[in-house]
């Protein structure tokens, strides 16, 4: 597994990534981007607002 470092977790910035996918913690839909640092690399992942939240407090 690739280590990986949090970043930021930033609100959806226009209703297309809204619409474009579901939080991959429980299935709803997503709201926020959270992105993590890898080496070399962004990644960037879709959450729901709860998700993002129990990952910014873990
Ligand atoms: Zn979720």
């Amino acid at each position: 597994m690739i280590e990986k470092t949090l970043k930021s977790i930033e609100p959806f910035t226009s209703s297309a990534e809204k619409n474009s996918r579901f939080c991959i913690g429980c299935g709803e839909p997503a709201t926020k981007l959270v992105k993590y640092s890898t080496i070399g690399a962004i990644i960037i992942e879709k959450y729901c607002d709860k998700c993002a939240d129990a990952i910014k407090q873990s």
